[in-house]
């Protein structure tokens, strides 16, 4: 598991993902990074006051720090400095939950101690998204997140064509679809059997909210439809609740599905 080098690490620039208090002290702190994915270290004595870490290793902060790698145990955190602590979508507990939700998927889905450029830029990009917007984003910004960090790692099919017999979805069709959690596909009522019914302009617009760079999606909506079938993709894969999941469906939701 550990096929990282042993020694000194440094300039890794990550966000922090979680973290949870260890022994008398310490913290264990769960990153994401480009270079290495999802990884943990420990940071030692950080809950002591004037502890060097200082507020650096709060979740959701864009860090650089350095470490020490060990090829047995836990790598060891020597140095942080916080490069973004996305403090104004702290205010907000709309933006802060979807933040939140962002780097639960994204991290979740990230391989460990593996490079995963792409889930750590579409995180780093929510975060920066949702720290600049001046409202609760719409649903087409998390169903997008969902489906860009599903098809980054794997495990989305397109959405707008049936995965049985190929025909793309046309909005004017108004037979049935499904959307299938273990397979991440979409297919004909017709064609299939198991899945999450949805419209045919519910499976255009989503592959469209995964095409469309984040920030576009934004302030935009979807047809009604499955609004929680792409995270129970990611929780199939997880083998676990989505942890944010629940504060986002009590969340004020700008559109009525
Ligand atoms: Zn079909």
């Amino acid at each position: 598991m550990t096929s990282h080098p042993r020694g000194p690490v440094g300039g890794l620039r990550c966000l922090v993902l979680s973290r949870q208090d260890h022994g008398e002290a310490d913290r264990i702190v769960r990153l994401l990074s480009a270079e290495r994915g999802r990884s943990t270290a420990i940071a030692r004595s950080a809950r002591r006051a004037g502890a060097r870490f200082g507020a650096a290793l709060e979740p959701l902060s864009l860090v650089e720090l350095g470490l020490r790698a060990r090829a047995h145990s836990m790598d060891v955190l020597e140095h942080v400095e916080l490069v973004e602590p996305h403090l104004r979508l702290r205010d907000d507990l709309d933006r802060l939950t979807q933040a939140a939700h962002a780097a639960e998927v994204c991290g979740g889905l990230a391989r460990e101690e593996h490079p995963e450029p792409r889930l750590f830029g579409l995180c780093q990009t929510a975060l920066l998204v949702l720290d600049a917007a001046t409202a609760a984003p719409g649903l087409a910004f998390r169903l997008g997140l969902e489906a860009k960090a599903l098809t980054f790692a794997g495990l989305l099919a397109p959405l707008d064509r049936c995965a049985i017999c190929g025909r793309p979805a046309q909005a004017e069709d108004e037979a049935p679809w499904l959307l299938t959690a273990a397979e991440g596909a979409a297919l004909h009522a017709a064609c299939g059997s198991s899945g999450t019914t949805c419209s045919a302009s519910f499976l255009i617009e989503l592959e469209a909210a995964r095409r469309r760079p984040l920030q576009d999606s934004l302030d935009l909506d979807l047809p009604a439809g499955p609004r929680w079938a792409l995270a129970e993709r990611v929780e199939a894969q997880l083998n676990r609740p989505l942890r944010a999941r629940a504060l986002l469906g009590d969340a004020p939701c700008p559109v009525q599905v």
